[in-house]
Protein backbone atom coordinates (compact mmCIF):
# COMPACT_ATOMS: atom_id res chain seq x y z
CA UNK A 1 0.00 0.00 0.00
CA UNK A 2 1.18 3.68 -0.90
CA UNK A 3 2.22 5.55 2.24
CA UNK A 4 2.06 9.00 1.50
CA UNK A 5 4.02 11.72 4.48
CA UNK A 6 2.17 14.92 3.89
CA UNK A 7 3.92 17.98 5.30
CA UNK A 8 2.22 21.52 6.06
CA UNK A 9 -1.04 21.05 6.94
CA UNK A 10 -2.39 24.79 6.89
CA UNK A 11 -5.26 26.66 5.37
CA UNK A 12 -4.47 23.92 1.92
CA UNK A 13 -2.80 21.13 3.21
CA UNK A 14 -5.29 20.57 5.96
CA UNK A 15 -8.16 19.61 3.58
CA UNK A 16 -5.72 18.18 1.19
CA UNK A 17 -4.79 15.53 3.60
CA UNK A 18 -7.67 14.64 4.31
CA UNK A 19 -8.81 14.13 1.03
CA UNK A 20 -5.98 11.37 0.59
CA UNK A 21 -7.13 9.68 3.85
CA UNK A 22 -10.58 9.51 2.22
CA UNK A 23 -8.94 8.04 -0.52
CA UNK A 24 -7.90 5.54 1.58
CA UNK A 25 -3.98 6.33 1.62
CA UNK A 26 -1.82 5.60 4.53
CA UNK A 27 -0.93 8.90 5.49
CA UNK A 28 2.34 10.50 7.83
CA UNK A 29 2.06 14.30 8.91
CA UNK A 30 3.83 16.79 10.05
CA UNK A 31 3.44 21.05 10.98
CA UNK A 32 4.33 23.04 13.61
CA UNK A 33 0.66 23.55 14.19
CA UNK A 34 0.04 20.63 16.82
CA UNK A 35 -3.83 21.02 16.33
CA UNK A 36 -3.76 20.25 12.99
CA UNK A 37 -1.45 17.37 13.59
CA UNK A 38 -4.09 16.02 15.78
CA UNK A 39 -6.88 16.28 13.60
CA UNK A 40 -5.27 14.19 11.27
CA UNK A 41 -4.38 11.59 13.73
CA UNK A 42 -7.56 11.25 14.66
CA UNK A 43 -8.01 10.20 11.22
CA UNK A 44 -5.81 7.83 11.59
CA UNK A 45 -2.54 9.47 10.02
CA UNK A 46 0.56 8.56 11.66
CA UNK A 47 2.83 11.38 13.22
CA UNK A 48 6.22 12.45 12.78
CA UNK A 49 9.03 14.49 14.45
CA UNK A 50 11.31 15.37 11.04
CA UNK A 51 11.13 15.55 7.53
CA UNK A 52 13.50 12.91 7.59
CA UNK A 53 11.70 10.28 9.75
CA UNK A 54 8.72 10.88 7.15
CA UNK A 55 11.06 10.33 3.92
CA UNK A 56 12.58 7.34 5.49
CA UNK A 57 8.72 5.75 5.67
CA UNK A 58 7.40 6.82 3.00
CA UNK A 59 7.29 6.27 -0.61
CA UNK A 60 5.68 9.36 -1.76
CA UNK A 61 6.38 12.89 0.11
CA UNK A 62 4.20 15.59 -0.49
CA UNK A 63 4.51 19.42 0.92
CA UNK A 64 2.27 22.51 1.26
CA UNK A 65 4.30 25.23 2.55
CA UNK A 66 4.17 28.84 2.21
CA UNK A 67 7.57 29.89 0.06
CA UNK A 68 10.68 29.08 -1.40
CA UNK A 69 12.90 29.02 1.76
CA UNK A 70 10.42 26.97 3.67
CA UNK A 71 10.58 24.12 0.96
CA UNK A 72 14.65 24.46 1.38
CA UNK A 73 14.76 24.11 4.62
CA UNK A 74 12.33 21.07 4.46
CA UNK A 75 13.94 19.21 1.27
CA UNK A 76 17.69 20.51 2.30
CA UNK A 77 18.15 21.22 5.82
CA UNK A 78 18.87 19.72 8.66
CA UNK A 79 16.74 16.94 9.91
CA UNK A 80 15.12 17.26 5.74
CA UNK A 81 13.94 14.75 3.50
CA UNK A 82 16.87 14.50 1.98
CA UNK A 83 18.53 12.49 5.29
CA UNK A 84 16.15 9.88 5.16
CA UNK A 85 15.84 9.62 1.42
CA UNK A 86 15.65 5.88 -0.52
CA UNK A 87 15.42 4.99 -3.51
CA UNK A 88 12.47 5.20 -5.45
CA UNK A 89 10.89 7.89 -2.98
CA UNK A 90 8.87 10.46 -5.10
CA UNK A 91 8.78 14.08 -3.84
CA UNK A 92 6.14 16.24 -5.09
CA UNK A 93 6.14 20.33 -3.97
CA UNK A 94 2.63 21.48 -3.84
CA UNK A 95 3.40 24.79 -2.63
CA UNK A 96 3.65 27.87 -4.92
CA UNK A 97 7.43 28.86 -4.69
CA UNK A 98 10.22 30.35 -7.32
CA UNK A 99 10.35 28.21 -10.10
CA UNK A 100 14.34 27.89 -9.76
CA UNK A 101 13.84 27.11 -6.01
CA UNK A 102 12.42 24.06 -7.68
CA UNK A 103 14.69 23.09 -10.00
CA UNK A 104 17.40 23.90 -7.06
CA UNK A 105 16.00 21.46 -4.61
CA UNK A 106 15.20 18.61 -7.93
CA UNK A 107 19.11 18.69 -8.67
CA UNK A 108 20.14 17.85 -5.41
CA UNK A 109 17.63 15.81 -4.74
CA UNK A 110 18.00 13.35 -7.84
CA UNK A 111 21.45 12.70 -6.85
CA UNK A 112 20.15 10.30 -4.06
CA UNK A 113 17.53 8.92 -6.06
CA UNK A 114 14.82 10.93 -5.46
CA UNK A 115 13.01 12.52 -8.13
CA UNK A 116 10.67 15.99 -7.97
CA UNK A 117 7.85 16.93 -9.42
CA UNK A 118 6.68 20.75 -8.60
CA UNK A 119 2.89 20.57 -8.55
CA UNK A 120 1.06 23.89 -7.38
CA UNK A 121 -2.63 24.42 -7.21
CA UNK A 122 -5.27 26.53 -8.01
CA UNK A 123 -8.59 26.75 -6.16
CA UNK A 124 -8.56 28.02 -3.22
CA UNK A 125 -9.69 26.58 0.64
CA UNK A 126 -13.17 26.02 -0.63
CA UNK A 127 -11.98 23.78 -3.72
CA UNK A 128 -9.03 22.31 -1.67
CA UNK A 129 -11.91 20.94 0.79
CA UNK A 130 -14.34 19.58 -2.24
CA UNK A 131 -10.83 17.97 -3.43
CA UNK A 132 -11.69 19.63 -6.71
CA UNK A 133 -8.33 22.06 -7.10
CA UNK A 134 -6.34 22.70 -10.62
CA UNK A 135 -2.80 21.01 -10.49
CA UNK A 136 -0.58 22.19 -12.53
CA UNK A 137 2.73 19.67 -12.86
CA UNK A 138 6.55 20.01 -13.83
CA UNK A 139 9.03 17.13 -13.93
CA UNK A 140 9.25 13.82 -15.89
CA UNK A 141 6.04 12.13 -17.53
CA UNK A 142 6.90 8.32 -16.19
CA UNK A 143 6.95 10.13 -12.63
CA UNK A 144 3.58 11.79 -13.52
CA UNK A 145 1.59 9.03 -14.90
CA UNK A 146 3.09 7.14 -11.43
CA UNK A 147 1.64 9.91 -9.13
CA UNK A 148 -1.13 10.65 -11.17
CA UNK A 149 -3.85 8.91 -8.94
CA UNK A 150 -2.65 10.30 -5.68
CA UNK A 151 -3.41 13.94 -7.41
CA UNK A 152 -6.17 12.84 -8.72
CA UNK A 153 -7.76 12.06 -5.33
CA UNK A 154 -7.32 15.82 -3.91
CA UNK A 155 -8.16 17.87 -7.59
CA UNK A 156 -10.62 18.27 -9.96
CA UNK A 157 -8.16 18.75 -12.86
CA UNK A 158 -4.34 17.13 -12.81
CA UNK A 159 -2.24 18.75 -16.12
CA UNK A 160 1.22 17.94 -16.86
CA UNK A 161 2.56 21.18 -18.23
CA UNK A 162 6.47 20.53 -18.98
CA UNK A 163 10.05 19.81 -16.91
CA UNK A 164 10.54 20.47 -13.34
CA UNK A 165 9.41 24.36 -12.13
CA UNK A 166 6.87 24.21 -15.12
CA UNK A 167 4.30 23.83 -12.95
CA UNK A 168 5.47 26.81 -10.89
CA UNK A 169 5.80 29.00 -13.94
CA UNK A 170 2.06 28.16 -15.04
CA UNK A 171 1.08 29.10 -11.19
CA UNK A 172 2.97 32.82 -11.54
CA UNK A 173 1.37 33.15 -15.11
CA UNK A 174 -1.94 32.26 -13.25
CA UNK A 175 -0.89 34.62 -10.52
CA UNK A 176 -0.36 37.39 -12.96
CA UNK A 177 -3.46 37.23 -14.53
CA UNK A 178 -5.34 36.89 -11.83
CA UNK A 179 -3.59 40.28 -9.48
CA UNK A 180 -4.29 42.26 -12.94
CA UNK A 181 -7.56 41.17 -13.41
CA UNK A 182 -8.55 42.67 -10.01
CA UNK A 183 -6.80 45.60 -10.24
CA UNK A 184 -8.50 46.38 -13.56
CA UNK A 185 -11.99 45.85 -12.36
CA UNK A 186 -11.41 48.00 -8.75
CA UNK A 187 -10.13 50.96 -11.67
CA UNK A 188 -13.38 50.27 -13.65
CA UNK A 189 -15.33 50.19 -10.02
CA UNK A 190 -14.02 53.10 -8.90
CA UNK A 191 -14.30 55.23 -12.35
CA UNK A 192 -18.21 54.49 -12.14
CA UNK A 193 -18.62 55.12 -8.45
CA UNK A 194 -17.25 58.25 -9.29
CA UNK A 195 -19.25 58.97 -12.76
CA UNK A 196 -22.33 58.23 -10.46
CA UNK A 197 -22.83 54.71 -12.44
CA UNK A 198 -23.68 52.02 -9.65
CA UNK A 199 -21.04 49.79 -9.83
CA UNK A 200 -23.49 46.47 -9.13
CA UNK A 201 -25.43 47.83 -12.54
CA UNK A 202 -21.98 48.14 -14.60
CA UNK A 203 -21.20 44.37 -13.11
CA UNK A 204 -24.83 43.05 -14.31
CA UNK A 205 -24.98 44.94 -17.54
CA UNK A 206 -21.25 44.12 -18.36
CA UNK A 207 -20.29 40.26 -16.99
CA UNK A 208 -21.76 38.29 -20.07
CA UNK A 209 -19.54 40.35 -22.51
CA UNK A 210 -15.95 40.48 -23.23
CA UNK A 211 -15.40 42.03 -20.10
CA UNK A 212 -16.69 39.07 -17.62
CA UNK A 213 -14.08 36.66 -15.80
CA UNK A 214 -14.16 34.20 -13.33
CA UNK A 215 -12.43 36.70 -11.34
CA UNK A 216 -15.16 39.36 -12.43
CA UNK A 217 -17.26 37.01 -11.01
CA UNK A 218 -16.20 35.80 -7.85
CA UNK A 219 -14.44 39.69 -6.51
CA UNK A 220 -16.99 41.52 -8.28
CA UNK A 221 -19.83 40.98 -5.17
CA UNK A 222 -17.17 40.79 -2.75
CA UNK A 223 -16.06 44.10 -3.29
CA UNK A 224 -19.82 45.25 -3.53
CA UNK A 225 -20.18 43.63 -0.37
CA UNK A 226 -16.94 45.49 1.34
CA UNK A 227 -16.67 42.00 2.33
CA UNK A 228 -12.77 41.47 1.88
CA UNK A 229 -12.44 38.79 4.23
CA UNK A 230 -9.71 36.33 2.84
CA UNK A 231 -10.26 34.04 0.76
CA UNK A 232 -6.44 34.67 -0.50
CA UNK A 233 -4.11 36.98 1.27
CA UNK A 234 -2.54 40.58 0.19
CA UNK A 235 0.41 38.77 1.69
CA UNK A 236 0.20 35.53 -0.12
CA UNK A 237 -0.07 37.45 -3.84
CA UNK A 238 3.06 39.62 -2.87
CA UNK A 239 4.66 36.90 -2.56
CA UNK A 240 3.82 35.26 -5.73
CA UNK A 241 4.30 38.91 -7.87
CA UNK A 242 7.71 39.22 -6.08
CA UNK A 243 8.47 35.61 -7.21
CA UNK A 244 6.76 36.20 -11.04
CA UNK A 245 9.21 39.58 -11.03
CA UNK A 246 12.16 37.41 -10.24
CA UNK A 247 11.18 34.74 -12.38
CA UNK A 248 10.71 37.51 -15.23
CA UNK A 249 14.20 38.82 -14.77
CA UNK A 250 16.27 35.64 -14.94
CA UNK A 251 14.59 34.85 -18.21
CA UNK A 252 14.45 38.53 -19.73
CA UNK A 253 10.38 39.07 -19.80
CA UNK A 254 9.75 42.49 -18.17
CA UNK A 255 6.50 42.48 -16.48
CA UNK A 256 5.67 46.19 -16.19
CA UNK A 257 2.04 46.03 -15.20
CA UNK A 258 2.82 42.84 -12.15
CA UNK A 259 5.39 45.76 -10.96
CA UNK A 260 2.70 47.94 -10.63
CA UNK A 261 -0.20 45.76 -9.01
CA UNK A 262 2.95 44.60 -6.85
CA UNK A 263 3.77 48.12 -5.56
CA UNK A 264 -0.33 48.50 -5.11
CA UNK A 265 -0.14 45.43 -3.10
CA UNK A 266 2.08 46.74 -1.12
CA UNK A 267 1.33 49.65 -0.35
CA UNK A 268 -1.97 47.68 1.04
CA UNK A 269 0.27 46.13 3.24
CA UNK A 270 1.86 48.83 4.52
CA UNK A 271 -1.72 50.43 5.60
CA UNK A 272 -2.33 47.30 7.61
CA UNK A 273 -4.43 45.18 4.77
CA UNK A 274 -1.61 42.40 4.37
CA UNK A 275 -4.00 39.68 5.86
CA UNK A 276 -7.47 41.20 3.51
CA UNK A 277 -8.59 39.39 0.61
CA UNK A 278 -6.65 40.65 -2.49
CA UNK A 279 -9.26 42.05 -3.58
CA UNK A 280 -8.73 44.81 -1.50
CA UNK A 281 -7.16 46.09 -4.07
CA UNK A 282 -10.56 48.18 -4.37
CA UNK A 283 -9.02 50.54 -1.06
CA UNK A 284 -5.89 51.63 -3.39
CA UNK A 285 -8.00 52.93 -5.72
CA UNK A 286 -10.33 54.30 -3.48
CA UNK A 287 -7.72 56.05 -1.68
CA UNK A 288 -6.29 57.71 -4.55
CA UNK A 289 -9.87 58.85 -5.89
CA UNK A 290 -10.91 59.73 -2.32
CA UNK A 291 -14.19 57.49 -2.82
CA UNK A 292 -15.52 54.34 -1.52
CA UNK A 293 -17.43 52.16 -3.91
CA UNK A 294 -20.30 50.59 -2.71
CA UNK A 295 -24.41 50.39 -3.71
CA UNK A 296 -25.87 52.11 -0.79
CA UNK A 297 -25.32 55.48 -2.51
CA UNK A 298 -27.54 54.26 -5.39
CA UNK A 299 -30.35 52.97 -3.23
P1 LIG B 1 -0.69 28.31 5.45
O1 LIG B 1 0.22 29.36 5.98
O2 LIG B 1 -2.11 28.25 5.94
O3 LIG B 1 -0.04 26.85 5.71
C1 LIG B 1 1.32 26.55 5.69
C2 LIG B 1 1.58 25.52 6.77
O4 LIG B 1 2.94 25.09 6.70
C3 LIG B 1 1.38 26.07 8.19
O5 LIG B 1 0.46 25.22 8.89
C4 LIG B 1 2.78 26.04 8.81
O6 LIG B 1 2.78 25.75 10.19
C5 LIG B 1 3.40 24.89 8.02
N1 LIG B 1 4.87 24.91 8.00
C6 LIG B 1 5.70 25.92 7.64
N2 LIG B 1 6.99 25.51 7.72
C7 LIG B 1 6.95 24.22 8.15
C8 LIG B 1 7.95 23.25 8.44
N3 LIG B 1 9.26 23.54 8.30
N4 LIG B 1 7.56 22.02 8.87
C9 LIG B 1 6.25 21.72 9.02
N5 LIG B 1 5.26 22.60 8.75
C10 LIG B 1 5.61 23.83 8.33
O7 LIG B 1 -0.63 28.44 3.86
P2 LIG B 1 -1.71 27.92 2.79
O8 LIG B 1 -2.74 28.98 2.57
O9 LIG B 1 -2.11 26.52 3.11
O10 LIG B 1 -0.77 27.94 1.48
C11 LIG B 1 0.24 26.95 1.22
C12 LIG B 1 0.77 27.20 -0.17
O11 LIG B 1 -0.31 27.05 -1.12
C13 LIG B 1 1.35 28.61 -0.40
O12 LIG B 1 2.46 28.52 -1.23
C14 LIG B 1 0.20 29.35 -1.07
O13 LIG B 1 0.66 30.42 -1.90
C15 LIG B 1 -0.43 28.25 -1.90
N6 LIG B 1 -1.85 28.43 -2.22
C16 LIG B 1 -2.71 28.95 -1.30
C17 LIG B 1 -4.04 29.13 -1.64
C18 LIG B 1 -5.03 29.72 -0.65
O14 LIG B 1 -6.12 30.13 -1.08
N7 LIG B 1 -4.72 29.78 0.62
C19 LIG B 1 -4.51 28.78 -2.91
C20 LIG B 1 -3.61 28.23 -3.82
C21 LIG B 1 -2.28 28.05 -3.46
Amino acid sequence: MTKIGFIGLGIMGKPMSKNLIKAGYQLIVSDFNKNAVSELQQLGAEVAETPKDIAEKSDIVITMLPNSPNVKQVALGENGLIEGAHEGLVYIDMSSIAPAASQEVYKVLIEKGVDMLDAPVSGGEPKAIDGTISVMVGGKKEVFDRVKPVLEAMAGSVVLVGEIGAGNVTKLANQVIVALNIAAVSEAFVLSQKAGVNPEAVFEAIRGGLAGSTVLEAKAPMMLDRNFNPGFRINLHIKDLTNAMEAGHEVGAPLPLTAAVLEMMYGLKVDGHEFDDHSSLLKYYEKLANTEVSRKYFE
